[in-house]
């Protein structure tokens, strides 16, 4: 179902002579013939530049705490993102929906390449598996009455919206399938609800986002590792730049949303130095952030091949220190954390940056010999 040839001419886009743009993918509704009894991946959309959009069955929305181990309840609309930031370490959910599917007999061997394409890493990016926007609420409707069950008995339950993959990537813009999961909590009240992304996208929704503020405790995470245009573009090419997230950051906090900046993951030796994050926090805390959020590399073995040679490449220095301080583990070294952190919390509050829960959560007592931790990378 190829489109044809997208080209942008003097800056317009072309048109299908239905009058819809050629850069807007044409939703097709899913092959049932294909999918009903078989079980088998539908394909809802192919975009020109070779993203396949597929529909991935739903058995529930929210992940519970306890299936988790996050201690919070979790949605992720989309597996897969399009951004496809290097260190990104949901390829994992990724690859395991491909085996699944390959597996229960869903796709044929052929399919479970291409989802998987050449290296079996870039399918992540390019092979999106979109969950139907009706199956999502039903889920969602399943799951509600076990979250209010728990608010009554534990306290307000904490949901967050995108802890594996951006819910507000391009796909968005054409399922809204984020837009139907917030518009039904609109519904509820009592909740503390998280939004991770790294899209300006979030702002369409702004209207509703300050309607939900009023039922629950909302906080829009901004995710950006760096306010340095360079750092972007070698990890994490094809996400929206730093000023466009900055922008909408300030849009959400003008409006009156609730939002602030997650650094994840910060980058050792190449993001962590006092000058970058005192930048970036600058950076935030013009556009209005309310709090900051570090967070430090994790590097999964799947991860690697992906983040390592670019690591290798562009800072030759740094490769083998990474190496051997992930060596067999996927965190970085515990005294590295607690330094950086303290790091990030004392140029956050120079900000006037409130504190965050972030604090609370850090490593204690490996805060002493700060400086000689984070020079380890430099
Ligand atoms: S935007 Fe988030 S989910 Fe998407 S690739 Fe980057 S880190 Fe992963």
């Amino acid at each position: 179902m190829r489109l044809g040839a997208m080209r942008l001419i003097g800056g317009r886009t072309e048109r299908r002579k239905d009058g819809t743009d050629l850069d807007r993918p044409t939703v097709r509704p899913p092959d049932r013939r294909g999918s009903g009894g078989s079980g088998r991946l539908p394909v809802l959309d192919e975009r020109l530049r070779g993203t396949k959009f597929v529909e991935l069955p739903v058995q529930s929305a929210a992940n519970s705490p306890e299936s988790t181990g996050m201690g919070f309840w979790s949605i992720n609309p989309y597996v897969g993102c399009e951004f496809g930031c290097s260190y990104c370490y949901a390829r994992y959910a990724h690859r395991y929906v491909v085996e699944r599917a390959r597996d229960g007999g869903r796709i044929t061997q052929h399919e479970f390449h291409d989802l998987r394409r050449p290296v079996g890493l870039e399918g992540f990016e390019h092979r999106i598996f979109v969950k139907s926007r009706q199956a999502v609420l039903a889920a969602l409707a399943r799951d509600l009455p076990r979250i209010r069950r728990r608010t009554a008995r534990d306290g307000p339950q904490s949901i967050v919206i995108g802890t594996a993959t951006d819910p507000y990537q391009p796909a968005e813009r054409q399922y809204q399938i984020t837009r139907a999961v917030l518009g039904r909590l609109r519904d509820e009240r009592g909740f503390r609800i998280g939004i991770i992304t790294k899209s300006p996208l979030v702002c369409r929704d702004t209207g509703l986002l300050r309607q939900l503020a009023r039922q629950h405790w909302l906080s829009v995470y901004i995710s950006l590792v760096s306010a340095d245009i360079r750092v972007i573009k070698l990890f994490e090419a094809r996400s929206p730049m730093p000023h466009t997230r900055l922008k909408a950051l300030e849009e959400l906090t003008s409006a009156g949303v609730r939002a602030g900046v997650i650094v994840a993951p910060i980058l050792p030796g190449i993001t962590d130095s006092q000058w970058q994050i005192d930048q970036l926090v600058r950076a935030a805390k013009q556009a209005g952030a309310q709090f900051v959020y570090p967070s430090p590399l994790r590097l999964y073995p799947a991860v690697r091949q992906r983040f390592l040679p670019i690591v290798e490449r562009h800072f030759p220095k740094l490769a083998q220190r990474y190496r051997a301080a992930y060596d067999d583990k996927c965190n970085a070294p515990q005294k590295y954390i607690a330094a950086v952190t303290r790091r990030f919390q004392r140029i956050a509050r120079k900000y006037g940056i409130p504190e965050t829960d972030a604090e609370k959560e850090q490593p204690r007592g490996q805060g002493e010999g700060s400086a000689m931790q984070l020079s380890f990378w430099q």
